[in-house]
């Protein structure tokens, strides 16, 4: 079996692996091959919701999540207007216990810069007539906040990439990863490329694509749902994403009028090569029940589809992007806890950069560098979603 050479080697074709593509292409790298058993965006990419906000929980997320809608915003007025459009982001509580958690994140949000606002329960009546606004006690609203298609996003990058030399090998047979001291090597069937630089951005299939070749880091796959659908009576017209903290629910507008949902999260491990791919009776139940009591207007919406995918969880909820630990030569990019469609093309770009400058890791990619762990790594359970905790101070 011939091998093939190439200076840097991506496997996964998701919105990372693309994103990541383009940016080492327009970077230092010459030959730069993605491979991935399947489609582009065929793993979480092509389930997600595409909502990007800034109402997060540190510096680094803030600063990258805003590099990534930047960039998005760019990718779309060249190629497809509808591919990132800002319609800014809501969330809300009704319990008094989370009003001071609340406005704590506010305030540290704007310490960080985001323009964020505190709005009143009317001016959220305001934003969505549909739903019941007269009990909530605290609200926050990212006005440039944005949603995108993350599908069209992977395509865009994938097309850049394509233009800068970039060559993707996708429908692969399995695709695996063998080797050691650097000297790692890439086969899909009777095809092998090596290269002194690999990054696995497999999504979920990463944890077992890392320990299959004795690099492992802690990841724990998990399953998510959202679905799409058609409210009765009038149109509705374009408003702002919102997440409901208390009873933990998000939508996004979606075009022609309807709505989409989520968040049916099971907090256990997933296998992302066998797992429930439609939407369960318990996250169909939930929503009913949060329409029935916060957004009665969507009570008797029409449920056009249902569907789940499989996100990657690390311990601290930060992201593992950066050389693996004990593996020259190999990268990680990945562990987004669900929110990696926000954060692909800004933490990319700075991957791009920062390897094979390590003296750069830690500014570009501070508090997500694998190395943050020691092996052995303990099972842990997923905590993914939107938080109002603060992430641990940087100690970079
Ligand atoms: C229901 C739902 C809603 C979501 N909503 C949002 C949201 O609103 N905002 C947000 O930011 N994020 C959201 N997410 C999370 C987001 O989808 C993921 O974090 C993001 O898509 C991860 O992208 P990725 O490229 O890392 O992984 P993936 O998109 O999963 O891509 C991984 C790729 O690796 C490939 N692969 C598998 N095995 C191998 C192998 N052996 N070798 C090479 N390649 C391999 C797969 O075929 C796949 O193409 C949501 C996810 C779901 C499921």
């Amino acid at each position: 079996m011939a091998t093939e050479g190439a200076d840097a080697l991506v496997l996964g074709a998701g919105i990372a692996g693309c994103a990541l593509a383009y940016h080492l292409a327009r970077g230092k790298f010459g030959r730069v091959v993605v491979l991935d058993p399947a489609t582009p965006a065929a793993g979480a990419t092509g389930r997600a919701a595409g909502i990007v906000t800034e109402q997060l929980w540190d510096r680094w997320d803030v600063a990258t999540v805003r590099e990534s809608r930047e960039e998005y915003a760019r990718l779309a007025v060249r190629h497809d207007p509808s591919a990132c459009r800002v319609n800014g982001f809501l969330r809300w509580t009704s319990r008094a216990d989370v009003v001071p958690l609340l406005a704590a994140a506010t305030e540290r949000l704007h310490d960080w810069g985001v323009e964020v606002e505190e709005l009143s329960a009317a001016e959220v009546a305001r934003r969505l007539p549909w739903a019941r606004c007269d009990d909530l006690l605290g609200a926050s609203f990212a006005p440039g906040d944005a949603i995108v298609a993350p599908t069209r996003l992977a395509e865009l990058y994938l097309r850049e990439a394509r233009s800068l030399g970039v060559e993707f090998e996708l429908g692969l047979s399995e695709v695996r990863l063998e080797g050691s001291q650097g000297r790692w090597q890439v086969t899909a069937g009777q095809r092998s490329w090596r290269a002194p630089c690999v990054v696995v951005a497999a999504g979920a299939w990463s944890k077992r694509l890392l320990a299959s070749a004795g690099a492992p880091i802690p990841l724990t796959p998990y399953r998510t749902q959202a679905a799409l659908l058609r409210p009765g009576g009038p149109a509705v017209p374009e408003f702002p994403s919102f997440h409901d903290i208390d009873l933990d629910v998000y939508a996004r507008p979606e075009e022609a009028g309807r709505v989409l949902v989520g968040d049916g999260t099971d907090a256990v491990e997933a296998d992302p090569t066998s797992f429930v791919t439609g939407g369960d009776e318990r996250f169909v139940t939930h929503l009913a029940e949060s329409f029935a009591s916060r957004l009665p207007g969507w009570k008797d919406a029409e449920m056009l589809r249902a569907w789940a995918g499989v996100c990657v969880a690390t311990p601290d909820r930060h992201p593992l992007i950066g050389p693996v630990p004990g593996a020259p030569g190999l990268c990680a990019l990945t562990g987004f806890n669900g929110f990696g469609v926000m954060r692909a093309g800004g933490a990319a770009a700075r991957l791009a950069q920062a390897i094979g400058e390590p003296e750069r890791e830690a500014d570009l990619l501070g508090p997500t560098l694998p190395g943050r762990f020691s092996r052995p790594y303990p099972a842990f359970p997923p905590k993914p979603g939107f938080t109002l905790e603060a992430g641990d101070e940087p100690r970079y």
